[in-house]
């Protein structure tokens, strides 16, 4: 070969490589972050022992870094929300998968629901008496059923199908969660107040391409009936997720958040007005305050910023910091 196209050739495969690596920094070149939650409600300090305070701190760090990792190492945003939730799912200390509270009949009905803020699909499952990772099976539905959402009998079919794992329905029952239904069914009968202990749990990603997506899953309100259905398994009301906005996981009294339609509320808020994350979520759980309903959200944007408002007296939740660090919080003032 003679010189001088030796060092055309050369120029061009150098240009070629460098275009490559252009490329793959500027898709990669969004800051990972990640938000949880373990619920919002009645939560104070005086009522909590330094043991019980520390396995949620713990609990709620290790979800946290689950997510993140799968983030910070190029994963998806989707894969990342997924840990984080199942964590929480199979952890005692949360209303969700195991841990889940009640319904009036001594049996426990969970909710979930996975949004993809990239294609604005999204998968939700309810009335759910027998799946043990609910959040796995909204995910299912979201990516292998032409659907949105499913229930009861048929999701459980669809779940066998798609050799998601079982258990019997004792696995969810913990002692503590029996005891509140006790409690809460006296109250019923004394003034038919709806309880306050709660424990959702739900998580928000941004990955490296800038995808968003949210999830969430719950065993619902103690002591509910009838087939009773909260905020988490409805999209836009208690999870929504839209890379042109923001993701949102809500927690709190679901009849309150379904009808302020909450999760959708933040991003429309974003979309047409051109608030900021922050306004955005305060404002949204302002209206819902004023309805009578308790609660709050978690929310990321696509810029990363974090926003986690709530009018109760406290909420489990963590985030990554723009340092990288892990920040877990409990109480209102802290
Ligand atoms: N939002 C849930 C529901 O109403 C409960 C909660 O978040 O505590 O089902």
């Amino acid at each position: 070969m003679n010189k001088r196209l030796f060092n055309i050739t050369n120029l061009f495969f150098s240009f070629l490589i460098l275009s490559v690596l252009v490329t793959t920094t500027a898709a990669q070149s969004v800051t990972p972050r990640i938000v949880i939650h373990g619920g919002a409600g009645t939560i104070r300090k005086e009522q909590m022992t330094p043991d019980r305070e520390k396995q949620y701190r713990e609990k709620l760090t290790e979800a946290l870094m689950a997510g993140y990792n799968i983030v910070k190492q190029g994963g998806t945003s989707l894969d990342a929300v997924i840990a984080s939730v199942r964590i929480m799912e199979d952890s005692p200390l949360f209303n969700a998968g195991k841990g889940a509270v009640f319904t009036n009949e001594g049996t426990n009905e969970l909710d979930a629901a996975i949004m993809d803020g990239a294609s604005l699909k999204a998968g939700a499952v309810a009335v759910l008496k027998r799946i043990k990772n609910p959040i796995d099976l909204a995910r299912l539905v979201m990516e292998k059923s032409p659907h949105v959402m499913m229930i009861g009998e048929g999701a459980e079919a669809f779940a066998k199908q798609q050799g998601v794992e079982f258990v019997d329905p004792s696995y969810f029952r913990t002692e503590e969660r029996w005891q509140q239904l006790q409690r809460a069914k006296e109250r019923d009968q004394r003034q038919g107040a709806l309880p306050d202990k709660r424990g959702t749990v739900g998580a928000v990603a941004l990955d490296r391409n800038g995808n968003l997506a949210a999830a969430t899953s719950s065993g619902g309100m103690t002591n509910k009936k009838f087939g009773r259905v909260g905020d988490v398994p409805i999209i836009g009301a208690g999870t929504y997720a839209n890379n042109n906005t923001c993701g949102v996981s809500a927690t709190g009294a679901g009849e309150y958040f379904i009808r302020s339609v909450v999760a959708h509320d933040i991003s429309a808020m974003m979309e047409y007005k051109g608030l900021p994350l922050k306004q955005a979520a305060e404002l949204v759980i302002e209206k819902v305050g004023k309805l009578g309903g308790d609660g709050g959200v978690i929310a990321l944007d696509r810029n990363g910023n974090i926003a986690m408002p709530f009018n109760t007296s406290g909420m489990y939740r963590a985030y990554i910091d723009e340092k990288g660090n892990a920040v877990v919080l409990i109480y209102k003032d802290e």
